[in-house]
């Protein structure tokens, strides 16, 4: 005795004639959101960031340590809570860059929604 193959519902476009996709996770504008931290005491100076990223990074010549331009200090490091801005985070960005060249690995780079570590040690 052979068993009745159950029938499958009908894949059905949405209303309007289409099916709606999920959004790929790079469409959603928080995904281009990211935290940068500066730990400024473990910089050895070198001036990589500052020649890779000079809107972000400058030498503070009384101690020969790079500063962190619009950074907040939080919890003993140098924070931006918030930069918004893929081109400076994305491969080839300078702040991606910066973080990724530091030698002393002092620069890190975290997108918000995930919590993950995109640039820097
Ligand atoms: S690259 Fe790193 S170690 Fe060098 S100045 Fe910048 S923060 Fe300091």
């Amino acid at each position: 005795m052979f068993l009745k193959k159950k029938e499958q519902p009908e894949m059905r476009p949405e209303s309007g004639g289409h099916t709606k996709l999920k959004p790929k996770p790079e469409e959603d504008p928080e995904f281009h959101k990211y935290r940068v931290e500066y730990n400024r005491a473990g910089c050895i100076g070198g001036d990589i960031c500052t020649f890779i990223d000079p809107k972000h990074f400058v030498m503070n010549k009384a101690d020969g340590k790079a500063d962190f331009v619009g950074a907040k200090l939080v919890d003993g490091k140098w924070v931006i809570e918030e930069l918004h801005d893929p081109t400076m985070i994305e491969p080839g960005g300078e702040m991606r860059r910066a973080a990724d060249c530091c030698p002393a690995g002092v620069i890190r780079v975290v997108r918000i929604k995930t919590g993950e570590k995109v640039a820097g040690h």
